[in-house]
């Protein structure tokens, strides 16, 4: 009986994200990674070169990916272009609306008197400037007010805050809402905020926005509520588990809690991915020297932990 020849790898790069698991898989040094960024994917995938391939497969075990590397098949297709289905069938009949741009509109406020108010509330009014009305959290001191604001005012708006049952609940309906297309956020603090980090990195990985206050506590573990700024290290560095970055912005007076929680949702959704607002406990002032359309605010020191 004929032996049957054992197939040789053939990779599709777009599906190559360049862990380099193949590479030490190979024993014949027939996977090299490139020096080419692939433009569809920004990643580097690897190159074959199989003039020493014995074909035993190793190579196409080890990769984590399904379509990355396979057998070449005697007759498979190896290299094909996807084709637009409109074009091979016809336009699919769809009694779906036609769907129209609705160019964002800037509406002036009108002039006020400098608002005292707390950093978490400026955020929350930030975030309902910026169109969010679907909020989700579990309270933690000091951020607790923020998400008590949106609890308040949401259904009145028509739109939803829930009270998960935990961290790991919020950013998962976070996960879910942004899924759907909506703008979503979560206020949550320190200990909170890495309950929640594998949500983030899901977020992370399938390019979802949502916006997350993480008003900071003070020192290690379950910390306290001093003034604090060590949470920056983690949303600039750990966010997406090390495998990429969040966009990360650092308010530091209660005007700013506001400006960047607005900004935190234009950046997230041009950029399709979490952005981290970390603002910090403290009796910082932040004032203006005349009237403006927007609260000048302050922040207090919560007096009450978890
Ligand atoms: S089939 Fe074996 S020899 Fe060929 S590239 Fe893969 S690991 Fe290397
Ligand atoms: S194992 Fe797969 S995904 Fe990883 S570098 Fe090799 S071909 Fe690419």
């Amino acid at each position: 009986m004929a032996l049957k020849e054992r197939p040789k790898p053939f990779l599709l790069p777009e599906y190559c994200k360049g862990c380099g698991r193949c590479l030490d898989a190979c024993a014949k040094d027939c996977i090299t990674l490139s020096d080419q960024i692939n433009p569809l994917t920004g990643l580097i995938p690897v190159e074959l070169d199989l003039s020493n391939c014995n074909a035993c497969g190793m190579c196409m075990d080890a990769c984590p990916e399904p379509y990355g590397l396979r057998p070449a098949h005697e007759g498979e297709i190896q290299d094909f272009e996807l084709e637009d289905p409109a074009k091979l069938f016809g336009v699919k009949p769809s009694e779906a609306p036609e769907p129209v741009d609705i160019p964002s509109e800037v509406l002036p406020l009108p002039r006020t008197e400098p608002l005292v108010i707390k950093g978490t509330y400026a955020s929350a009014l930030g975030a309902l400037l910026a169109g969010c009305r679907h909020v989700y959290g579990y309270p933690i001191t000091p951020s607790t007010e923020g998400a008590e604001l949106m609890a308040k005012f949401l259904p009145k708006l028509d739109g939803t805050f829930i009270q998960a049952v935990s961290e790991v609940a919020a950013v998962n309906m976070m996960y879910g809402t942004a899924g759907a297309g909506l703008p979503t956020m979560t206020f949550t603090s320190s200990p909170g905020f890495s309950l929640m980090l594998e949500g983030v990195s899901y977020m992370i990985g399938a390019e979802l926005p949502g916006v997350f206050v993480d008003v900071m506590r003070g020192g290690p573990g379950l910390g306290n509520i001093a003034p604090e700024q060590s949470d920056i290290k983690l949303a600039c560095h750990g966010l997406g588990h090390g495998n990429t970055h969040a966009i990360t912005l650092a308010p530091s007076t209660p005007q700013e809690m506001l400006d960047l929680t607005m900004l935190a949702f234009e950046l997230s959704f041009g950029r399709s991915t979490a952005t981290s607002c970390t603002g910090r406990t403290s009796s910082r002032r932040s004032s203006s020297p005349r009237a403006t359309s927007r609260p000048t605010t302050t922040t207090s020191t919560p007096s009450t932990t978890r």
